[in-house]
């Protein structure tokens, strides 16, 4: 595989293949953040997408593309990708079987189960269920579906930039939430092929970003996973990863990291001044220019991803009071 098999001309016939199942992307003009900054900002809230976040994308242009063999669909992912999975498959009347290892917060379990999804719990890590999952696709003819490293995964996600580009045609900065780099790619990718001139900033936080290690390093590398409020930008790149490392470090322009007062400071905002409810990893583009590690274009658009936070622990962080995570 390279980043050659996805073009502008797969994410337009992706964004054909999605736009029944998807909600469309709303973009407003955030009026504080534009007085804040004398330039025009947008919020981009793609939270309002079914299941909480822009991963549906992805994973539905997935799902409507199996191979007819395929007798279901898994994954081991019990966020926003998992959900996502969970909901695509119901649609298209797929199995589906998400593996997690049993550690998993009963929340998020059910979650996936009120989906529709068959749940298989298994050994104390990750790799436990990873390895049931290929073992799903070795013996039961299941497809795995990964979150990012994939072709029609990262064509999926990059219908944003189109919906952006269709919407807002002079734009010239971007901020995009960065972990795995399956979100970054396409919409990068949509936009650059049309507009090489719009600024693409990726952001991500200080507490474990694989991707900004990995691009530092010249390659694909491990970082210790910690705990932090931005939960879904969490985990590795994958040492094989052979498509996103590569497309971020061609067409993304600035990478920037937060620390986690910086993220708190954006689910603040988000709701305090936008009557927004995000997750840790939904806000860190508003909280790049709170921070001002980013400076706005003259039109700049910030992407909302995704809204799957713990309420309690929401509430904590808009009341100032000490959380746990
Ligand atoms: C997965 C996720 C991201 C990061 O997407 P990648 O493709 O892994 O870079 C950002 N925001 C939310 C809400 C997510 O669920």
């Amino acid at each position: 595989m390279s980043r050659k098999e996805i073009s502008l001309s797969d994410i337009r016939a992706a964004w054909a293949r999605i736009a029944p199942h998807i909600v469309p992307l709303h973009i407003a003009p955030s009026s504080s953040l534009s007085q804040h900054f004398g330039k025009d900002i947008m919020l981009a809230h793609e939270y309002l997408q079914t299941t909480g976040a822009f991963k549906l994308r992805g994973a539905m242009n997935s799902v409507l593309q199996l191979d007819a063999a395929t007798t279901g669909v898994t994954a081991v992912s019990t966020g926003n990708h998992g959900r996502a999975l969970a909901y695509s498959a119901r649609q298209a009347g797929v199995p589906c079987i998400i593996c997690m290892s049993e550690l998993v917060p009963q929340n998020k379990l059910e979650a996936i189960r009120a989906l529709g999804a068959e749940t298989r719990i298994v050994g104390k890590s990750q790799d436990e269920a990873e390895i049931e999952a290929r073992r799903l696709v070795a013996e039961e003819g299941f497809t795995m579906i990964p979150p990012f490293e994939h072709p029609h995964v990262i064509a999926g996600q990059g219908t944003l930039g189109l919906e952006m580009l269709e919407q807002l045609p002079d734009l010239d900065t971007v901020l995009v939430q960065l972990s795995g780099g399956g979100l970054i790619s396409g919409i990068a990718l949509a936009i650059k092929s049309q507009k090489p001139g719009v600024r693409v900033i990726g952001i991500s936080m200080e507490r474990g970003c694989a991707m900004y290690a990995s691009q530092q390093a010249g390659k694909p590398v491990e970082v210790e996973e910690l705990p932090t409020l931005a939960d879904s930008l969490g985990g590795g790149i994958g040492l094989d990863n052979r498509l996103t490392f590569d497309i971020v470090h061609d067409y993304v322009d600035e990478l920037v990291l937060l620390s986690e007062d910086e993220i708190a400071e954006g689910i603040r905002y988000a709701y305090c001044r936008e009557q927004v409810i995000l997750e840790g990893g939904g806000a860190v583009g508003i909280a790049a220019l709170l921070a001002g590690k980013v400076t706005p274009g003259d039109r700049t658009v910030v992407l909302l991803s995704g809204k799957n936070i713990d309420m309690g622990l929401h509430r904590q962080i808009i009341n100032r009071e000490e959380y746990r995570l």
